[in-house]
């Protein structure tokens, strides 16, 4: 079967081509899928932008919306391990990692459609005068580009389908071309869940030959990404000569700050767990580590011994704690900034090669890194390499932990570790990031939002405001008791 979805028919490509799906963790050829170009971008914002002016979903009830995509929830959960696995062999990710992203994803799904089901969000003003009768309502904003990214590709697509489907608009997706598989399974449940034709459409394809078509398409509302900050500063002034509405979720430099009164076990668990999980390809990765200076040493000796036992292996292999990068680029990408770190005078303490086990030799592994005598100028410390890499810094109080932590232009998470409640929250608070973990890292709830300040993005995810982002507030304004004012005289 085709893989593009269309106006509610799966199609092939315009052109005829075809991209081959590798796994990363051994170079298998997963399958061939349809690789879409601008023909078949153009026709599916036609799609969506037909289904959104003279289609039903927009007009649909917001309980009703709600409901169906509560039962895309369902859909998801009995088609779980199927997607799991799909997600695993495009992105070389465990297996086991898989199965709880694909139990949050149905939770994001449940979330929003939750917020549907309560129904609308209209809100009566009072205008101070009896005769007027003053309502905000939410409306969708429109035909919405959803363009996503590889490293947690199906749950990435749910912060913005579901949300995107909830307020009433219609969308075309483009996942990243490396991992497009659980994205043509999800289109299957949609269609499967009853949503009209045209509302939910999916153009496989590079980000330049479909994603850059889509930012520019004045038929297009709004653009909502998430990827690399530099894709972000190209999507951003694309988005501008026709003023679209744009979501960005970037990148991160994330700090761990770890002051000498932590629990020492649990923190060094944590420091290895925050970068080291998928290989460091998160982007809450904990990828700096802020150590106080008199706990530095036996931190960092503990740190490092935990970090030379961590298994890498492929996504079925059980006994492995983390796989591969998601391509030979990318890992010569995270050597590059490896070995501009050694030479601006960082100390390399483990990792910095492949790993030489034979049998990961057809994957795009690389051994995690840690790196000491870091300072913030280095480009190790300052760019996101999205791999195995921690920088390690060390800092003399509150202040400087503050400085160091927020000498970045991201802004997405951090963590401090401290058993000093009050100091954990000063701390929290000061610095500049839309997510602070305290003595904890990487969890959270679709409850609540997800984003970043400064240069990790614009608007948030999850949360009520992640569907916020898909609503127009309109304001009707009525007056009951209309009389001549007289107004020229
Ligand atoms: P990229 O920015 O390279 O790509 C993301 C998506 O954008 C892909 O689908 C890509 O297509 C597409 N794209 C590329 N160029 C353009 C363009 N000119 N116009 C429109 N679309 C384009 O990011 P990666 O896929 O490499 O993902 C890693 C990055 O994502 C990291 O920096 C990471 O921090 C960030 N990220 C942020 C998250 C957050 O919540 N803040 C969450 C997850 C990741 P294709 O690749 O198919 O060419």
């Amino acid at each position: 079967m085709p893989e593009l979805f269309i106006g509610g028919q799966w199609t092939a490509a315009a052109d005829g081509q075809v991209r081959e799906i590798r796994c990363p963790a051994d170079g298998t050829l997963v399958a061939t899928v349809d690789e879409g170009g601008p023909k078949d971008a153009a026709a599916a914002v036609s799609a969506a932008r037909t289904a959104f002016d003279d289609g039903s979903w927009p007009r649909t009830p917001a309980a009703e919306r709600g409901r169906l995509v509560l039962r895309v929830a369902e859909l998801l959960e009995r088609d779980r391990d199927v997607l799991a696995k799909a997600e695993s062999l495009d992105t070389g990710k465990r297996l086991v990692e898989s199965g709880y992203d694909m139990d949050d994803i149905a939770n994001c799904f449940r979330h929003f459609g939750n917020l549907g089901a309560a129904g609308g969000t209209d809100r009566v003003v009072d205008a101070g005068a009896a005769e007027i009768a003053s309502t905000v309502c939410h409306e969708p904003v429109g035909v919405c580009a959803l363009i996503t990214p590889w490293n947690y590709p199906l749950l990435q697509t749910a912060w913005k389908v579901a949300p995107c489907l909830v307020a009433g608009n219609t969308f075309v997706l483009k996942p990243s071309e490396l991992t497009p598989h659980t994205a043509v399974h999800l289109m299957r449940l949609l269609a499967e869940a009853g949503l009209p034709d045209g509302a939910a459409n999916l153009v496989l394809g590079t980000g330049p030959a479909v994603g850059a078509l889509l930012t520019e398409d004045p038929r297009v509302d709004m653009v909502s990404f998430t990827g690399g900050l530099l894709t972000g500063r190209r999507i951003m002034a694309a988005a501008a000569p026709t003023v679209k509405k744009i979501a960005l979720e970037l990148g991160g430099k994330n700090p761990n700050i770890v002051f000498a009164d932590a629990d020492f076990d649990t923190a060094v668990d944590y420091a290895l767990m925050a970068v080291f999980l998928h290989s460091g390809q998160v982007c809450s990765a904990g990828a700096r580590l802020l150590v106080q200076e008199e706990l530095h040493d036996a931190f960092v000796d503990e740190l490092v011994s935990r970090a030379q036992r961590i298994r890498l292996g492929g996504p079925f292999d059980e006994h492995a704690r983390t796989g591969p990068l998601i391509s030979a680029a990318h890992r010569a990408k995270v050597e590059a900034y490896v070995a501009a770190g050694l030479e601006e005078g960082a100390v390399l303490l483990c990792g910095g090669s492949p790993p030489d086990d034979p049998s990961l030799s057809n994957g795009f592994y690389y051994l995690p890194t840690v790196l000491d005598e870091c300072t913030p100028d280095m480009s190790v410390v300052r760019d996101e390499s999205f791999g195995p890499v921690l920088t390690v810094e060390r800092f003399r109080d509150e202040d400087e932990a503050v400085s160091l932590a927020n000498d970045t232009v991201y802004g997405l998470a951090g963590a401090v570790w401290t058993q000093d409640s009050e100091r954990a929250h000063r701390v929290a608070a000061r610095l500049r990031a839309g997510t602070v973990w305290i003595n904890d890292f990487h969890p959270y709830v679709p409850q609540a939002e997800w984003g970043g300040m400064k240069q990790s993005g614009v608007g948030r995810e999850l949360g009520p405001a992640g569907l916020a982002e898909y609503q127009e507030a309109k304001h009707v304004w009525r007056n009951t008791a209309p009389r001549p004012q007289r107004w020229f005289e």
